[in-house]
Order: C-alpha cells, then structure tokens, then sequence
C-alpha cells in the first residue's frame, strides 16, 4: 500500500538552486515514487556549521511511495552519491542533502533511519516548507500539530527565495 512522505531538501555548496533542481527531478523519476507536491525554495543561514558557511537553499517534497522506507532511504542516497554528495560525515557544506521527514503516520528506530526524522521539530528551515505544503500535519509521536513547534521569529528567519514548481521539475 502506497504511503505519503516528505523529503527535506537541502544545499548549501555550489550551484545550489541547480543541485535542488536535480534533485527534485530524480526524486520524481525514483521508482515506485509519485510527486505530489513540491514547497517553495527558502534561505536559511547554516546551522551546526561553521560561521563561514554558505547559507542553505531548502525544500521539501510530498509524495507516494510503494516500498519500504528502507528501500526509500537507498533510493534517496543514490540521488545524493549521484550529485557530488561526497562523505555524509560532521556537518561540512554539502551540494544535496535528502532526508525523510515522514514516512505515513509511521514512527521507528533503525541504526540507518529514524523516523520522523529526529531533528524536524526543531528545523525551521524544515517545518516552514513543510506546512506550506500541509499545514495541519501532525507528528505522528507526539500527536502535536507540527505548527506548533514552530516560534514567529524562527518563521521569520527564513526568507523566500523562490518557487521551483512542478514544470521546472518535469521540464
Ligand atoms: P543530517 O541530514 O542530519 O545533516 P546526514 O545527511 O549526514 O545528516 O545523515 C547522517 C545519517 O543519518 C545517514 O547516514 C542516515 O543513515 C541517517 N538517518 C537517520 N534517519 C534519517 C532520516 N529520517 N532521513 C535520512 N537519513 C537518516
Ligand atoms: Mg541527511
């Protein structure tokens, strides 16, 4: 049975509106995969990082997908290791990240993935993108409304950079 999920998104080396754009479109072409939504492109200055860091360009993309979140998580590093992604390792600026935020109403803890994804509630650069997409979507652990996580002056650290859209994914 098909599950909805969201994937974040993000880079911060390099050409990276093209990396997002990439990205978006092979993640459209995975198998087993349907897009059904894509967020506007936000800006964000990097978090964890360095200070000299370049800022982040993120995302996030709503879909359908047949397999197992496994099977997702593999599909998703292809697409990274395919787009220069080099060593997953301690926070250097990376030309794509792709992370699942949430996989159906499902909540689990393998050594390779945890869903929801661990750090989402509190990334701004994650919850704006995502509730533009869904606004009332809600954690599946805590049954909070994810809005709720989400303070004014964090919503208003992120400043829109574009939107992307479903023809430039498919074009
Ligand atoms: P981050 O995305 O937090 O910056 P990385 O992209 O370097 O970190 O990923 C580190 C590891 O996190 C990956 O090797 C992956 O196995 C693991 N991981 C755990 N949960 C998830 C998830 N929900 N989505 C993507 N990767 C995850
Ligand atoms: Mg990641």
């Amino acid at each position: 049975m098909p599950h909805t999920i969201f994937l974040g998104l993000g880079s911060n080396l390099g050409d990276r509106e093209n990396y997002l754009i990439s990205a978006c479109r092979a993640i459209t072409d995975m198998e087993g995969f349907e897009t059904i939504a894509c967020s506007p492109v936000y800006i964000s200055r990097a978090v964890e990082m360095d200070d000299s860091a370049p800022s982040f360009l993120n995302m996030v993309i709503k879909g359908q997908f047949q397999y197992t979140p496994l099977e997702l998580l593999t599909s998703v590093e292809k697409i990274e290791k395919q787009l220069g992604r080099k060593d997953k390792s301690d926070h250097q600026p990376r030309t794509i990240d792709i992370d699942i935020l949430l996989f159906g109403n499902e909540a689990f803890e393998l050594k390779r993935l945890v869903v929801p994804h661990k750090k989402m509630t509190r990334r701004p650069f994650v919850l704006v993108p995502l509730l533009h997409i869904e606004p009332d979507l809600v954690h599946p652990l805590t049954k909070r409304p994810l809005s709720t996580y989400l303070k004014k002056k964090d919503r208003e650290s992120l400043i829109l950079y574009k939107e992307i859209g479903f023809n430039h994914v498919h074009s």
